[in-house]
């Protein structure tokens, strides 16, 4: 029997893409949508303007839009909540009871939430079982900020040779801003060298976590340097970053892209539906990745990455690509719940 499942912020860029990823899944059923007052009340197609090329789904079209409040969701609740509202909404929902899985930075870095890529750190899940001392009757999961999430990736494998410092410069899409997000005065035909809401923080903090250890119920922080410089560009989707890496022992290249290519997790372990077979895909093209090519690469779920080449100034470069609301998002948070419901979590 189908799992029922509800999205905050379903008439957000992030809970668009929920909704047609979750358009057939084999074990969720999308049964109720949260979003603000001004959509509360309306029918899913009057509250929305429809942004994807996937078709919106007769059934979801139908459903009305609740305010955002715990009571009448089902204990499955996927959130893309505008994160100054997210902290709050997401909290009243786990003390009801539900499970959210969240796309916001509210609680990323909160010591008993997990933060993660079921790939790179399923142990952390773990730190579930803590937040029993919040009074909650529910739990809250995380997936990272978008960039955060392509970036962790690509270094995961890496932490084998020593991975000490690193410095990324992102290209990022527009679609990460949300709707109507970057205004086109802004963007078009520029670059934008400051994304707000602590891009860069975010970058410099959660990578560490999520490339961390699970020890004594707490996670220990990977001790990696990293510095982040973002940019804003005329892209529709696909969050591109050019990286930099210092590494303690001098692996040659062809080690790496071993390393990158045969990376498997517990996604490819339990054949979860959502899962890339090979969830890091090294490109030999020397002008690859680029969004318009490679960005929907296995649905959107694969990261692809390219141009390893010495770096003069730490040891290797590379290019490294996402989709910012799959991989980077909704696609993300669903991978999250496909992997706790077959451990059991749901
Ligand atoms: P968005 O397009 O602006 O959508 C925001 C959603 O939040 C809408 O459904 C909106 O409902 C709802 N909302 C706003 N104020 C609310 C309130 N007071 N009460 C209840 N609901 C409210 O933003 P987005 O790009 O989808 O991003 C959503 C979240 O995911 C953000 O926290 C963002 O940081 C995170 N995220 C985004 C991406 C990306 O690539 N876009 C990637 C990773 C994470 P109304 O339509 O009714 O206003």
């Amino acid at each position: 029997m189908a799992i029922e499942v509800g999205i905050l912020g379903a008439t957000g860029q992030v809970g668009q893409q929920f909704i047609a990823l979750l358009a057939n899944h084999p074990w969720f059923k999308v049964t109720w949508l949260g979003a603000s007052e001004r959509s509360a009340g309306k029918a899913y197609r009057d509250a929305t303007a429809w942004r994807l090329p996937a078709l919106l789904p007769d059934e979801v079209a139908d459903l009305n839009v609740n305010a955002a409040a715990p009571g009448g969701a089902p204990q499955l609740v996927f959130s893309g909540l505008d994160s100054s509202v997210a902290g709050e909404i997401e909290g009243a929902f786990a003390q009801a009871g539900h499970l959210v899985v969240s796309n916001s930075r509210n609680y990323r870095m909160e010591r008993d939430v997990p933060l993660l890529i079921p790939e790179v750190n399923a142990s952390h899940l773990a730190l579930l079982s803590c937040q029993k001392t919040r009074g909650w009757q529910g739990r809250i999961v995380t997936n990272p900020n978008c960039v955060v999430v392509v970036y962790a990736m690509a270094l995961a494998p890496l932490r084998q040779f020593g991975l000490k410092a690193s410095i990324i410069t992102t290209l990022q899409a527009i679609s990460g801003a949300g709707y109507p997000g970057v205004a086109s005065w802004d963007i078009l035909a520029n670059v934008v060298p400051f994304i707000g809401g602590g891009e860069e923080q975010k970058i410099e903090t959660e990578t560490n976590k999520i490339l961390g250890e699970l020890k004594d119920g707490a996670v220990e922080s990977h001790p990696v340097t990293i510095s982040a410089a973002v940019t804003r560009v005329p892209v529709h989707n696909g969050h591109t970053g050019s990286i930099s890496v210092a590494l303690e022992q001098q692996p040659d290249a062809e080690a790496i892209v071993g390393a990158w290519n045969s990376f498997r997790g517990r996604p490819q372990e339990l054949d979860l539906p959502s899962a890339p077979a090979q969830p890091l895909v090294y490109l030999t093209e020397p002008n690859r990745p680029q969004p318009a090519l490679d960005v929907n690469r296995d649905g959107g779920m694969t990261v692809t990455i390219g141009r390893l080449r010495p770096c003069p100034v730490l040891d290797y470069k590379f290019v490294a690509l996402g989709h910012n609301t799959i991989r980077g998002a909704a696609g993300a948070a669903i991978l999250n719940a496909e992997l706790m419901h077959r451990e059991g979590l749901l």
